[in-house]
């Protein structure tokens, strides 16, 4: 398994992509979230890489630097791809993705005779629901999710996959037994850090021991703050990091 990132950046990043990244393992790629413009981002990581070559999109939550190039996603994969997007998200994610945030863009397609029948969720989607009671899998990959402390409803995860574990905090406070259950059997770590109460502070990261630290990547870190000198490397678009 090996983990390339496709942007860093948190929601108010001047000069840095959102953070996403791709999951590939055993010939399989996994999208874990998708920020506008994913295409470009991917291009720029991987000019070899196009939405067609990703098996299927993991959402964290619906925040616009995870969220914000969903819409974009699904319409690649229905107009250029001819199918339906393979979406892993809790239903709490996935339930108000179209009725609170798609639908209005999304339901109107206009035909050369005229105004198509209303298209649904379910014309876009292949919805695989991520459940906290029981791990789901895609492929190769084996998801487990848990809710994390943020302003609205978000999913920390677990991947399996070739006999290694990645563990992805996604956007949470800092929770100490998030993080446990994160590195419980994980190669790698990837943590978010970010200002406010909704986020990670650096100073908690740095607090950990070195052998944690050694098995971290951080990501979504704000301008401004140097995680170059620091102890845990930044995860970096282009770089792909193996898990294990
Ligand atoms: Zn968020």
């Amino acid at each position: 398994m090996q983990v390339l990132c496709l942007g860093n950046g948190d929601a108010f990043s001047r000069d840095r992509y959102s953070t996403s990244f791709v999951v590939e393992a055993e010939g399989a790629r996994l999208l874990v979230d998708c920020p506008h413009p994913i295409r470009k981002m991917l291009a720029e990581a991987d000019p070899a890489l196009d939405l067609g070559h990703l098996d299927a999109l993991l959402l964290t939550h619906l925040h616009g630097d995870h969220a914000s190039g969903v819409e974009g996603w699904a319409f690649a994969h229905h107009f250029g791809l001819g199918r339906r997007g393979v979406l892993l998200a809790h239903p709490e994610v996935a339930g108000p993705l179209w009725g609170q945030h798609l639908q209005v863009t999304m339901q109107d397609l206009l035909g050369a005779d005229g105004a198509k029948p209303p298209m649904t969720f379910a014309d876009y989607f292949d919805l695989r629901p991520l459940d906290e009671a029981a791990p789901v899998t895609v492929g190769p990959f084996t998801v487990q999710v848990r809710r994390t402390r943020h302003h609205i409803p978000t999913f920390a995860f677990r991947v399996h996959a070739a006999g290694v574990t990645l563990g992805y905090s996604a956007d949470t406070a800092w929770d100490p037994a998030l993080f446990a259950w994160l590195s419980e059997g994980a190669d790698l770590v990837i943590h978010e850090t970010n200002l406010g109460p909704a986020h990670t502070p650096y100073a908690a990261l740095l607090a950990l021991p070195a052998a944690a630290q050694a098995r971290m990547r951080v990501v979504a870190w704000p301008d401004g703050l140097d995680v170059f000198s620091g102890p845990i490397r930044p995860l970096v678009p282009g770089e792909r990091v193996p898990v294990g």
